[in-house]
């Protein structure tokens, strides 16, 4: 599923080529991925808008148009959102395409179908039920450690839990979230409120060091995911635990540990991680 570092990626592909654009038509294939409003207002409020922004929120893709409200786009598992030249096929699975004026189509391709598509004001879709609660940015000035323990102080759940709770901590997905615990040597399955301000100082670094490192590598490629022009990503290439179970630890040696944390599959060292 894109993370943090795929979906900004997808937004620094695009804003140069969005942002001034308008809409000039709007095709939707499969009407399941369009959530919000219904289908036939979907249609008909898109044309003629202006793109003015294009920004990343959590893992949503944010399209600021020109009047009130923004086209919200969730990639889901398996979702990919490119900006191609009209002559060029369509992929299987192209469920939305966005024709813009310069003649480029922005298309909405997703295999699996988890993703969607929202049009409206944050109010609008948070009240229908379409925009959850969203919490900090990791990458912004105000993920200090401070911030980070003060999100793990209040609860008794594992830190990884906590971790891909998006309304507390916003971005984080299964990959960097092992990718986190690993670099900063704390084990996943613990109490969030029990770890020590070191650990935490530590924990707050690491996130920012891994989804920084893994935006510099254009995301991971571990499935579906491709930038905004359709390529695949490296960041996968360098992953120190995500997909290594039973594989040498990078630190230490010893096998590293696979089980399941937060209800998820967790790859972690028992020698590196306490
Ligand atoms: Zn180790």
């Amino acid at each position: 599923m894109p993370e943090l570092p795929e979906v900004e990626t997808i937004v620094r592909d695009l804003r140069p080529h969005l942002v001034g654009a308008t809409v000039a038509a709007v095709e939707v294939g499969h009407p399941s991925v369009v959530r919000h409003p219904g289908l036939a207002e979907f249609l008909r409020a898109l044309p003629g808008r202006r793109i003015e922004r294009c920004q990343r929120r959590a893992k949503f893709i944010a399209l600021r148009l020109d009047g009130p409200g923004s086209l919200f786009v969730h990639l889901g598992m398996s979702g990919t959102l490119t900006l191609d030249r009209p002559e060029v096929p369509a992929r299987p699975h192209t469920h939305v395409r966005l024709r813009l004026g310069s003649g480029a189509e922005l298309r909405y391709v997703d295999p699996r179908r988890f993703g969607r598509l929202m049009l409206g004001t944050p109010p609008e879709l948070r009240a229908a039920g379409q925009l959850p609660p969203l919490g900090i940015e990791p990458l912004s000035p105000r993920f200090t450690a401070e911030r980070l323990g003060a999100v793990l102080a209040s609860t008794r759940r594992p830190l990884k839990a906590v971790l891909l709770d998006q309304a507390r901590i916003a971005g984080c997905g299964n990959i960097y979230t092992d990718e986190s615990c690993f670099l900063a040597r704390v084990h996943p399955a613990r109490p969030a409120a029990g770890l020590r301000p070191r650990e935490v100082r530590r924990l707050r670094d690491a996130i920012r060091v891994v989804l920084r490192k893994a935006i510099r590598n254009r995301g991971s490629s571990i499935a579906d995911y491709r930038d905004g022009f359709g390529a695949r990503g490296a960041a996968h290439e360098s992953l120190l635990v995500y997909g290594r179970g039973g594989a040498p630890c990078v630190r230490c040696g010893l096998p590293l540990a696979q089980s399941t944390v937060a209800g998820r599959t967790t790859v972690y060292c028992r020698g590196c991680q306490a």
